[in-house]
Parts: structure tokens; sequence; C-alpha cells
């Protein structure tokens, strides 16, 4: 791998990181190495949006290399939100042209006096500033850049108000409408006065084996262009799953509490197909190309937004309009918020609101009313503002649901939102919400896409029910480790790869050797080292739990009546995964057969 840039934002200092070949091997890039790399720093007394917390950009061995879908960074620290292990990746063209500077990471450390941003050109570092920019929204940045920078072809990420304000969901966004979008790395990015990093480069990605690597890319990327879950994210997006979501009662409605919606119809992949579609759009180098170009009716062009969005600010809150939801996910853009916990946390507000816990004493004489989506888009600007209700919603549905006595009620693990992939229709989810070491997330393990007979058959993954219960548990943690292999590489877990595929892929550009086993024991071995960063920031048993709205049935829909036996399955899977029932660790025996018993000592002792 090519070096890593440090730089520290209180004294201007950069250098060059090396990363130790060891570290590569066993760890391969991405939110794995970042897990190795930070885990000494990442402590429990660490003030996640202090300047000693570190903000780490890396890419993957693939990063760049125009492999299939490799075209994605990620983003790692402490998240503000959870105060646990923080990753977020992005797509777009921002990681591959770091990688076309030198760089495969921007590690960043310290606080600038006043806002700034940063200039990478090939080997050229500046740090310039920002005061200008500041209070700007994402897109309106990255054209003020190019323009000042006289580079047009300049990749540029940052942040918007709500980084700057220090909103716990803040995101970080590149490109058009690319986003980093989890655990609040944008109000870290914020906290360090640094309002966006562009890049800009010309240098070749060293390969180890660049006359076999070729072809076998060639190959892997013709292969992935005519796999049918490519065709069908090409055709439809992301959101070509919502029909079928909302007819096996998978798409949350009402906050999560409704089992039918009937405009969910209105808002799934294949009716913006055929309403508002304009175009398609993909990350660097991708042959499927999910992205959406939609066009409203005062014909503009805008981001069409993808399945989390679409539930989001559509079902989760009532509403079946889907230029009404373009726009809402594109205020969050431009104000640099994750889409899932901001729609997350109104939901809680319009809950409580019809619940009586909020009134319109809280809100500043603001009705809370369901499907009201100008209400929706004034809340959207207080939360980035932090104005009025806006401080409280900033914060997430915990802390919001805690404010009110309302904790119970907040649909979130560990302080992050559930995003719409409800495990009352597919129970795998519990697991992988519950066991997550971000909180509730989906992209550590998209497992509804085995329990849909998705997943390619090299996995080795078997196929049970979508409403099988403990028999599934390892299953769960199988795929979790090899999406872990995903995230380390940075690739997109759209893409349906053969095993072989991707370990011949490494093998050709890293020098490695490795068989598919030896890569899920590499995933195994991340996933750990995760669980031990979190453990040691105070995460034990009691953490992996679901709320408790998602062990209640819904009366109506496709998974009515059913509840995953989250209990039963949770015991099992800590056996698969030689956790300790009663403190939630990994066990020294299991930590020692994964090469890290390194990190016993720290987190049994
Ligand atoms: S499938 Fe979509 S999100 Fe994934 S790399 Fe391709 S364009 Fe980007």
């Amino acid at each position: 791998m090519q070096p890593i840039l440090k730089i520290n934002l209180t004294t201007n200092e950069t250098s060059e990181y090396i990363i130790p070949a060891k570290w590569e091997r066993d760890y391969l890039g991405g939110a794995s190495l970042a897990a190795r790399l930070l885990y000494p720093i990442l402590t429990q007394n660490l003030d996640p949006v202090s300047p000693e917390s570190p903000l780490l950009f890396l890419n993957g061995p693939l990063s760049g290399t125009v492999g299939p879908a490799v075209g994605r960074f990620v983003v790692c620290g402490k998240s503000p939100a959870t105060a646990l292990w923080a990753e977020s990746n992005c797509g777009g063209f921002w990681g591959p042209e770091l990688r076309f500077c030198g760089y495969d990471g921007v590690w960043i450390t310290g606080k600038a006096a006043k806002p700034v941003y940063l200039w990478i050109n090939d080997g050229k570092i500046e740090v310039r500033q920002a005061t200008h920019l500041w209070g700007l929204d994402t897109y309106e940045i990255q054209a003020r850049i190019k323009n000042e920078l006289g580079q047009t072809g300049a990749h540029i990420l940052g942040i918007g108000i709500a980084g700057e304000n220090g909103v716990l969901f803040a995101n970080i966004m590149c490109d058009h409408g690319r986003a980093a979008g989890r655990t609040g790395l944008g109000a870290v990015m914020g906290a360090k006065n640094l309002k966006a990093i562009a890049v800009l480069g010309t240098k070749k990605i060293p390969l180890a084996r660049p006359e076999l690597f070729a072809p076998l890319r060639s190959a892997a990327n013709r292969a992935l262009k005519e796999d049918n879950l490519s065709h069908v994210f090409h055709d439809l997006g992301t959101a070509s799953v919502a029909d079928y979501a909302d007819y096996l009662g998978a798409m949350p409605k009402k906050y999560f509490h409704s089992g039918t919606f009937d405009g969910a119809g209105k808002v799934s992949g294949s009716t913006m197909t055929e309403t508002i579609l304009a175009g398609i759009s993909a990350c660097h180098a991708c042959v499927i190309a999910c992205g959406r170009v939609v066009r409203l009716e005062d014909g503009t062009k805008r981001k069409g937004p993808e399945y989390e969005t679409i539930v989001s600010f559509g079902p989760n809150l009532l509403i079946d309009d889907l230029a009404a939801i373009t726009r809402l996910g594109e205020a969050c853009d431009r104000y640099g918020m994750d889409t899932i916990s901001a729609g997350g946390t109104l939901g809680l507000a319009f809950h409580l609101f019809e619940k009586g816990s909020i009134t319109e004493m809280d809100t500043g004489g603001q009705a809370l009313h369901w499907g009201d989506v100008k209400t929706i888009e004034k809340m959207l600007h207080l939360i980035a503002t932090r104005k009025g209700i806006g401080e409280y919603l900033s914060q997430g549905s915990r802390r919001l649901g805690r404010h009110f006595g309302e904790e119970d009620e907040a649909v979130q693990v560990n302080g992050l939102e559930v995003a719409y992939h409800d495990p009352r229709a597919f129970s795998g989810m519990a697991l992988v919400y519950a066991t997550s070491p971000r909180g509730a997330c989906h992209n550590q393990s998209e497992y509804f896409q085995v329990d849909l007979g998705q997943a390619d058959s090299s996995l080795g993954l078997e196929f049970y029910d979508r409403h099988a219960g403990v028999e599934k548990a390892a299953n769960v943690a199988r795929h979790q480790d090899w999406q872990t292999v995903f995230n380390a590489l940075v690739m997109c877990l759209f893409a349906n790869i053969p095993a072989e595929t991707v370990s011949s892929l490494i093998n050709m550009a890293c020098g490695m050797d490795y068989s598919v086993d030896y890569l899920f024991y590499i995933g195994e071995r991340a996933w750990n080292l995760k669980r031990a960063i979190n453990n040691r920031l105070g995460l034990t048993r009691v953490n992996d739990k679901l709320p408790k709205t998602l062990l209640e049935p819904y009366q109506e829909g496709g998974s009515a009546g059913y509840v995953p036996p989250f209990s039963k399955m949770l015991e099992a899977y800590y056996t698969a995964r030689g956790w300790d029932p009663e403190t939630g660790k990994p066990k020294p025996e299991r930590l020692a057969r994964l090469g890290l018993e390194w990190v016993v000592q720290d987190i049994w002792k």
C-alpha cells in the first residue's frame, strides 16, 4: 500500500505514515486496517469532538484499480453519537483520486484555529483558509473550491452546516450526493474546523502483479455486469427492493409501528423509473451504476433518492410523494446529515407527539402531523442549525427520547438509528442490528439479501426461511465476517462477486496467496478487533439488544404476528462467535486463534 498522509491541524505539521507490512497482510485495508491503527487511541476518556480525536480516511488495496465496485473509501474514528467505534464508507470518486495522489489515506488530528480546507495535489499539500466557505452547503463548497483552485477535475469531500454545528448525525459528503452517512463523523470534522478536503492526482496505483490483475478485473467486471442483482440495481436503483420489501412487511412504516401503508407503491424504484427518472449515475468505474438522477416538476434535475432515504422520508413518515422525498433527501445532503438518522429521529418526534409526550409547547407551536412535508422541511432546518426543538432532535433519537422520558420508544441500538430493513420480516437482521460494531447498522451485513436467496453460492451460506430462528445465528456471523472483508477492501456491498474472484483480485493486487477460507479468517479477526475496541469503550453484553418496538408484532402486512426469537438467537450467536455470555467479550482462546492475543490483556484485565 501507499503511505497515509498525517496532518495535525493544530500545528499544520504533515508527515507520511508507512503502514507496517504485517498489518496490511493481517487486515487488508479500509475499516479493518483502520481498527488496527486506531486501537491504541480510541479510549473511553477520548472525547470524540476533541482535538485529540482522530479522523482517518482510508482506502482499500483495490480502491481505484478499476476492479469491480471498488471505488469507495471509509472514514473511521470514535462516534460522537454512540461513543463507540465509528466507520462509514462512501462512494463517488474521492477515494480513488486520493490514491492517484500517492496516498492510501489521510489521518487528521488536532484542530485548526480557524476554518480550513486541505488541498492535496499529488505530493503537494496545502492547508488553506476556509472562513469564506463556513456556512455553505456541501454542494456549494464543491463548486467554490474547484473554482478557487482552477481545477474542475478535483474531487472534494466536506461537511455542511450540520457538521459545523455539531449535529450528532452529521455526515461527510463528496461528489454529487455521495455520503459517508452514519455515526456522525461530520461533527468530528466540524469540531476540527475542517470544512473540506480537495484531491487531484496523476499517479499510478501500484499493483503487485499488474499483468495478471488486468485480465482478472476485466473478467470480474464483465461477470458483475451480467449478474442478476446488478441488472436490478442498474435498472431500478437500490429502491428496486421497495415493492418486495413492502409486500414482505420488511419496509418499516409510521416509525416501525405500522405493517402497511397504502402509498408505499408510489415510492418504489419501479415507480421512480416510470415517472421521474432522468438518468443514472455511478461511483468510480462501477459497472452497476445504481445512482439515480430524477427530473422534478420544475424541470430541474436532482440526485434521485436511494432506498434508505425513500423509506426514511417516505413510508416512515407516511409520505408517498417521490418529488417531496427527493427534496427532503437533498436538503439533508446539503446540510450534511445522515438521512437514516434524520428520518428516524423525526419519526420518534412524530410518534411522541401523537402519544402526547411532545406537545406544541416543546416544538415552538408547531404541530407534528404524519405526512406533513412542510413541517419536516422546517424541522430539518432546525436540526441543522440546532435551534428550538432542533437542539434535541440534533442529538439523535436515543437522547431525544431520554429528554422526553421515552428512551424506550427510540428505535435505535447503542445510539444509532435502525436502518429500514425490519427484523420482523428478516429475523437475521435482529442479530445484525444488535451486534454491529457501530450500532444498528445494515452495512455490516445485509443479511436480508441472504434470506432472499441473493447471496453468492460461493460464500458457503446455508439458506433458511426468513423467519427461521437460532439455526441461522452461525450463518449471520459468517456473513458478517465476509462483509467485513468487503469493508476492508472497500468494496461495494451491492456487488455480488464470487468469493474466489475476490481472493484472486486481492492476490494479484497485493502479492498475497490468500484462500477464501483465509479471507473469512481475516474478516473474523477484524470483526473481533472492533468488538474489543468497543469492549474497551465500555460495551458489554447488555448493549447487544433490540429496541422494544422491534420485538412487538405487526398487526397487519407481510410479517404480521411474527417477532424474532431474539434472546435464543443471541445465545446461539455468542456460541458461534466464541464470546463470553456474561460480559459480551470475545473469549481469550478465540482471540488467540485469531492472532489477537495482544488484546486479551486490555479487555480481560
Ligand atoms: S453499486 Fe452503486 S453505490 Fe455501489 S459502487 Fe456502484 S454506483 Fe456506487
